[in-house]
């Protein structure tokens, strides 16, 4: 079977979970070959990759790679490109994913497809548009496919593959170079998972009252090892901070469970977390819109319905 190629999200020395996913998906079209791109490889990261079906890993170890913002990443994918000739390269739709996959397309001549949810036979992608009321199936014909695939619309599965290492070396155009990151600052982390990688998100809306309130939310989140989320309303509102919205104007989600309260549903909140797997409401108008929309529905006044909640899963720990 031809080689997918997967290039590697990490961070650090590690593999972020969204690459096992692409790992996982790649399993079923051919192939998997990561392509690590910048310095600091480790053992574990390699274990981890091998872990997940990776038979080959590309590492393209200089620090050039990283030196300047994106460009090296799409020159490196396009030599192996040339040279290997694989059947699809994943990336994962992160902004930076993104970017390298139109980069790599022009580069290759190829068809791009991003926010894929799904990849079948034929690498036939399954997008979720306009807001999320048209689900498209498109197919790459030029080129080499390139897709974009959003983090958490697999579940990554272990699977061993060989892992065998081989070095790769890029010489970078000038243009790849026109641009150098001169400082890296670190995001203060909190406890809790990244709200666009998370397999569970808890988000809250205007229901939840005020900025005070969000403890109840957070309550649940971490009795659950969640992600918050919130809808705008709320994050207009002051209550929680802007880089927690889900929506067509903040993040967009794919969890396995999106736990949503004191939220309408509005199609531009629908935008950023339909795709979740399952979803459950919490909401006191049982004609609020969410409830078209989730899997399980729960009419109540969250502040009474959440706490109890948290308390059953506190429980059951
Ligand atoms: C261009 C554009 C982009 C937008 N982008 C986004 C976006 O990215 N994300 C986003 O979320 N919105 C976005 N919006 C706003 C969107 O249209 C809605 O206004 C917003 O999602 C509403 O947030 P909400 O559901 O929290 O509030 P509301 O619509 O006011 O709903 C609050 C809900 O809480 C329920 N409730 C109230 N009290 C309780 C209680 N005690 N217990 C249980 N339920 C209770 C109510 O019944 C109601 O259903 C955008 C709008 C525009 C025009």
């Amino acid at each position: 079977m031809s080689e997918i190629l997967v290039l590697v999200e990490h961070a650090e020395g590690e593999v972020k979970k969204v690459t096992l996913e692409l790992l996982t998906l790649a399993r079923t079209l051919g192939t998997p070959a990561a392509v690590w791109a910048g310095p600091g490889i480790t053992p574990e990261a390699k274990a981890r990759l091998a872990e997940y079906g990776a038979e080959k890993i590309y590492v393209a170890g200089a620090d050039d790679i990283v030196d300047h913002v994106v460009a090296p990443k799409a020159e490196l994918l396009a030599q192996l490109v040339a040279g290997k000739a694989p059947a699809a390269v994943l990336v994962a739709a992160t902004a930076e994913g993104k970017e390298v996959a139109g980069r790599l397309a022009i580069k290759t001549d190829s068809g791009v497809i991003t926010d894929a949810v799904g990849l079948s036979d034929g690498f036939v992608a399954d997008q979720s548009i306009f807001g999320g009321g048209i689900n498209v199936h498109s197919r790459v014909r030029k080129g080499t496919p390139i897709v974009a695939v959003r983090p958490n619309s697999t579940a990554p599965v272990a699977a061993a593959g060989a892992g065998t290492e081989e070095e790769v070396s890029v010489t970078l155009s000038e243009a790849a170079k026109a641009a150098r990151v001169v400082e890296r600052v670190k995001q203060e982390k909190g406890a809790r998972p990244e709200l666009t990688e998370a397999a569970i998100v808890v988000s809250g809306g205007r229901g939840v009252g005020s900025a005070e309130n969000f403890t109840v939310i957070e309550g649940l989140a971490d009795a659950l090892g969640a992600a918050v989320g919130a809808s705008r309303a709320a994050t207009d509102a002051g209550w929680y901070p802007h880089q927690f919205q889900v929506g067509q104007t903040g993040k967009t989600v794919s969890p396995q469970l999106y736990i949503a309260a004191g939220i309408s549903g509005a199609i531009q909140h629908r935008a950023g977390m339909q795709t979740a797997k399952t979803i459950v409401a919490i909401n006191k108008d049982p004609e609020a819109p969410i409830f078209e929309l989730a899997d399980y529905g729960v009419v109540g006044d969250l502040h009474q319905v959440v706490p109890q909640l948290t308390e059953e899963v506190t429980k059951r720990k």
